[in-house]
């Protein structure tokens, strides 16, 4: 099983995928988390994305499609990809096309998470994650059971994304309706496509989520 989850920033991509990989095994392929890594290295890639991420504009297509080219190769054919904020543009897609076939895999589902505009830049605004394993909480709408320390390894570290302000946030959104949105008809023409309501709560969207899996 190959997943895309599409959505605009703040829909509950990485929260879902991490769901997603608790429960089915599969393993979630994240642009943004392998671009924030390599900005972290200081590699050439983290070097040449970090001040088009601090703006929020999208990161060439070609950086991005091979970093999911190397994940794809290092993953065993047994596990299922979640594809989480990559493809962004009609360009990606194609290559997303032309590595799924190269690596011996099929897209199975498009799942779209539809959620108010409004809500978003509260929830990237609100959004930190553990600074140890990387669990995502949101400060009212998923804090941590206990106050300032992780609930799943226990840290009393936490970071907040620099990327994470309401004006860089309106960028990534407009990116998102100008880039990101239009390639979606490409995949309801090949059947593929489910929309889920990203504004129910965060159990709901996995029960939705299940639901498209085992439909
Ligand atoms: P994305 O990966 O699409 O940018 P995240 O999964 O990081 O989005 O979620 C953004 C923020 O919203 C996080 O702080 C997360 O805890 C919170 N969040 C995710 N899903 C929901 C939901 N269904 N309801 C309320 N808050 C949510
Ligand atoms: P979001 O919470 O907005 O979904 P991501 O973690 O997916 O954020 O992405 C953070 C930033 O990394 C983006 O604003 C963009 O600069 C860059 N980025 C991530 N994935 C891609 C991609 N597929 N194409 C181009 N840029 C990307
Ligand atoms: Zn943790």
């Amino acid at each position: 099983m190959n997943i895309i989850l599409l959505g605009p920033p703040g829909a509950g991509k990485g929260t879902q995928s991490a769901g997603l990989v608790e429960r089915h095994g599969m393993k979630q392929l994240s642009t943004g988390d392998m671009l924030r890594a390599a900005v972290k290295e200081q590699t050439p890639v983290g070097l040449a994305a970090k001040a088009v991420m601090d703006r929020g504009e999208l990161v060439s297509d070609e950086i991005v499609s091979s970093l999911i080219d190397e994940n794809l190769a290092a993953l065993d054919t047994g596990t299922g990809a979640i594809f989480d904020g990559y493809p962004r543009t009609a360009a990606q897609g194609e290559q997303l096309d032309e590595l799924l076939a190269k690596h011996g895999r099929t897209l199975d589902h498009v799942i779209e998470l539809e959620v108010n505009v409004d809500a978003l830049v509260e929830r990237i605004t609100g959004r930190f994650s553990c600074g140890n394993c990387g669990a995502l909480y949101h400060d009212t709408a998923n804090p941590p059971a206990k106050d300032g320390v992780c609930d799943v390894c226990g840290s009393t570290e936490f970071k907040r994304r620099p990327d994470d302000n309401e004006e860089t946030v309106r960028t990534r959104m407009d990116e998102y309706r100008a880039k990101t949105a239009p390639i979606l008809p490409a995949y309801e023409a090949r059947g593929l496509v489910a929309r889920i309501d990203g504004m129910a709560g965060i159990d709901e969207v996995a029960g939705a989520i299940d639901a498209v899996l085992a439909g």
